[in-house]
Parts: structure tokens; C-alpha cells; sequence
């Protein structure tokens, strides 16, 4: 008895098994596209970038800002325009001044009136601005921002 010929290492008898370029797309190196070859996948060999730590939830963590918002009438309102922040539009102004006829307008032409003016003297209060109450308003959204009252 001789050596019986093995079932499997007959090079060159079993076609597709172990024979280099028999079988298309079983043996040949390279020959899968998308599979073999380093850096054939897009999307899974560069390493993703860092995502950042990202804390985005407003209002934890940060310090609240206390913002003391000017009462309307905070700055003591003078005859004379005063420089402030206008609470309507935000915006630092000097106030513009306007007279408006007042509580010291009406008492002054009654005082003038007792003490025996004529008729026409106690209307002088009401054309005498430092008699008159002083308006104080945005020259810039002219909203009313006060008003000094002499009485
Ligand atoms: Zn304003």
C-alpha cells in the first residue's frame, strides 16, 4: 500500500481551495472593495473630533445678574435737566425740561390775587417758568420721566 494520495493537499487539484486566483472574490487579496484595503471606509477611521462640553442650560450656574432698574421718579428731580438713564429706551440721557403750570402756579396767582394784584399780576406766575413745575422727559423717546414739583 502506498501512500494514498491525501484528500486535501494535492496542490493544484481541488480548484478554489487554497489555489491563489482560482475563485474570483474568495481568495485574492484586494479584490473587496469596501472590506480589506485600510482607509477604504469613510466615517469610521478618523477618530471624531472632541465634542466640547457644551453646558448650555441658561440660568444654572451662572451668576445672576441682579439689574437694579430705576425706579421712575429714583433721581431727585431738580428746575435744572439732570442727567440719568432713561428707563423707556435704556439710553443715557439728560433730561429735557419743560414748565408746566403746577400746584406753586396757581397758589403764587392766589397769593397775588389776596394781596390785592390787579387782574393781570396774577397771571404772572403762569409766565414765570421758576414758578411752574419742572417736566422732566427723554429727549430721545419723550416719555415723561419725572416731574419736580415746587410745592
Ligand atoms: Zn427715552
Amino acid at each position: 500500500m502506498s501512500a494514498p494520495p491525501p484528500p486535501y493537499s494535492n496542490p493544484g487539484n481541488q480548484p478554489g481551495h487554497g489555489q491563489p486566483g482560482g475563485p474570483p472574490g474568495y481568495g485574492p487579496p484586494g479584490g473587496q472593495p469596501g472590506y480589506g484595503p485600510p482607509g477604504g471606509q469613510p466615517g469610521y477611521g478618523p477618530p471624531p473630533p472632541p465634542a466640547p462640553y457644551h453646558q448650555g442650560q441658561p440660568g444654572y450656574g451662572q451668576p445672576t445678574t441682579v439689574i437694579v432698574t430705576q425706579p421712575m421718579m429714583s433721581p431727585p428731580m431738580r428746575e435744572s435737566p439732570v442727567g440719568m438713564t432713561c428707563p423707556n429706551c435704556q439710553k443715557q440721557i439728560i433730561t429735557s425740561t419743560t414748565y408746566q403750570t403746577g400746584t406753586l402756579t396757581w397758589v403764587a396767582c392766589l397769593v397775588l390775587c389776596l394781596v390785592g394784584c390787579d387782574v393781570g399780576c396774577c397771571f404772572i406766575p403762569f409766565c414765570i417758568s421758576s414758578c411752574k413745575d419742572t417736566v422732566h422727559s427723554c429727549p430721545n423717546c419723550r416719555t415723561t420721566l419725572g416731574k419736580h414739583n415746587r410745592m
